[in-house]
């Protein structure tokens, strides 16, 4: 007798948003300042300071919900999620917990297999807690000597997204978690720079005969800031709670480390330590009326969505370029050259080969030089067109003295250029012949430098194999 499993996945997403200042008060809100310089006594918990809520964060909060296709709650309030740790100077936590601004909500994710919907259960408003900093090497908290607390991010203004456990596989949390990044990024709400931290996500697991619809106990890993890792981690976490089952055991509810290098994920802590946070709604903030017109303000103000554009996209191109497109933020910058008249799907190739390995910036791309650049790509030598590529995001790039550079594609006139490197290098022709086959390249090498770079790699070992009679 054997079960096949089903997975069951939810995520909790937090996002900080790009504010001016902080969430209650008027510090900056910004990373990378010297410790502690972006502080106050509100946002270091003074006895009698009051908070002030940040309206731009509010107008954020809705327009990601509406984004989300969210129900914008017509009152919604904040809370007080109670627990003491070095990071939370006030011994609680700004929070929102059963009223929250944004609720009911999905996100629609496009797969190779067709299109997923995800639910989000609600998206709420916070404050970030501080940075307690490890003094030590490794920076970690094992085997540190001191810890230090820097304010400077506590008090900032977090979005907090929950889905509904409805995701029910690895690869469709990821798509979900980029694709959620991606809108969240253009909706200009935050950088979400998951090695920055200003994007950090929590997972979900557990795993159910399928068909059936209960709900297993689950665990959780905690405060994950790669897609990839979060992936593996699922991938591990489903793998384990099947073997518990399989072998008549019970999956106990507990948070866990994910530790990409290690074979397992170490338990962090377990349910008899769970928090009470004794939530109470906060006495020194009015409720939140968001006004309809504000609500309508915010709407107008949402582009075409990144799962519209991938739907759209994957009309002209395979689902997968489509989707490496608009999640890498390259879509725009592809229409615009394929707008200028280059191929779609080399232009598709080019952005998802050349952007997404050396992480220039497409906003930083004057369309019309990367077009210019795209239509050349068979004539100029390859390595001239890898050298452009790599420049095209510079200040003032210019297509022209890279195009201008042409290509030596032309057998006739390379065959002579050709025939005077074998005729001056009788020991290595003859080596060759003998069955040195790695010689090939130093030919090549030697045509390529005959023609200054000009001559394209591939035709010349072509014509060095044919002459060389291999
Ligand atoms: P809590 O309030 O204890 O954090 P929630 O009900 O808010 O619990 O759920 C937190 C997250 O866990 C949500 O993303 C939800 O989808 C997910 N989740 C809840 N139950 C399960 C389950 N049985 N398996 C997987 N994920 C779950
Ligand atoms: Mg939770
Ligand atoms: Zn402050």
């Amino acid at each position: 007798m054997s079960t096949t499993w089903e997975p069951v996945i939810g995520l909790e997403i937090h996002v900080q948003l790009k504010t001016a200042t902080k969430m209650f008060c008027r510090c900056r809100n910004g990373y990378g300042g010297e410790p502690n310089t972006q502080t106050c006594p509100v946002c270091l918990a003074f006895p009698g300071a009051l908070p002030v809520p940040n309206r731009r964060a509010i107008e954020e909060t809705i327009k990601l919900g509406l984004a989300l296709e969210c129900t914008i709650a017509d009152r919604a309030i904040f809370h007080r999620k109670n627990y003491f740790y070095p990071d939370l100077p006030k011994a609680y936590q700004i929070s929102q917990y059963d009223e929250p601004l944004c609720a009911n909500g999905r996100l629609v994710v496009p797969t190779a297999d067709g299109e997923v919907e995800i639910g989000i259960v609600r998206a709420h408003l916070e404050e970030d807690a501080a940075k307690n900093v490890h003094v030590a090497t490794s920076g970690r908290i094992q085997g540190a000597t001191a810890t230090l607390v820097d304010f400077n991010r506590g008090g900032s203004p977090l979005v907090e997204i929950v889905t509904a456990p409805n995701i029910h596989s690895a690869d469709v949390a990821k798509r979900f978690l980029q694709l959620l990044r991606q809108t969240v990024v253009e909706l200009g709400l935050s950088d979400a720079e998951l090695d920055k931290g200003s994007m950090r996500f929590d997972v979900n697991v557990s795993v159910r005969p399928a068909g059936s619809d209960e709900l297993r106990t689950r665990t959780e890993l905690k405060n994950m800031n790669s897609f990839n890792f979060a992936a593996k981690g699922i991938e591990r976490e489903i793998a384990r709670q099947i073997k518990i089952y399989e072998n008549g055991g019970t999956v106990d509810q507990e948070t866990l480390h994910f530790d990409p290098t290690a074979e397992e994920s170490a338990p962090m802590r377990s349910k008899e330590e769970a928090q009470d946070y004794r939530y109470f709604p906060e006495p020194d903030l009015v409720p939140l009326h968001p006004a309809p017109e504000m609500i309508e303000g915010l709407r107008g103000q949402i582009g075409e969505l990144p799962t519209a554009r991938i739907r759209r996209i994957a009309n002209t191109l395979s689902f997968y370029d489509a989707d490496v497109l608009v999640t890498g933020g390259l879509d725009r910058l592809w229409a615009a050259v394929v707008d200028g008249g280059a191929d779609p799907k080399e232009a598709a190739n080019v952005l998802a080969n050349a952007f997404v390995a050396t992480g220039i910036n497409p906003s930083a791309v004057n369309p019309e030089e990367f077009t210019k650049l795209v239509a050349s790509r068979s004539e100029i030598p390859r390595a001239v067109f890898d050298d452009a590529l790599s420049h095209v995001g510079d200040p003032g790039f210019s297509a022209e003295p890279y195009v201008a550079q042409k290509a030596v594609s032309d057998a006739s006139a390379l065959e002579p250029v050709i025939a005077a490197v074998i005729e001056a290098n009788p020991g290595q022709v003859e080596q060759y012949r003998g069955g040195k086959q790695g010689l090939l390249g130093f030919f090549v090498g030697q045509v390529m430098k005959e023609t200054g770079g000009s001559a394209d790699p591939r035709v010349v070992s072509e014509l060095v194999r044919e002459q060389l009679g291999a």
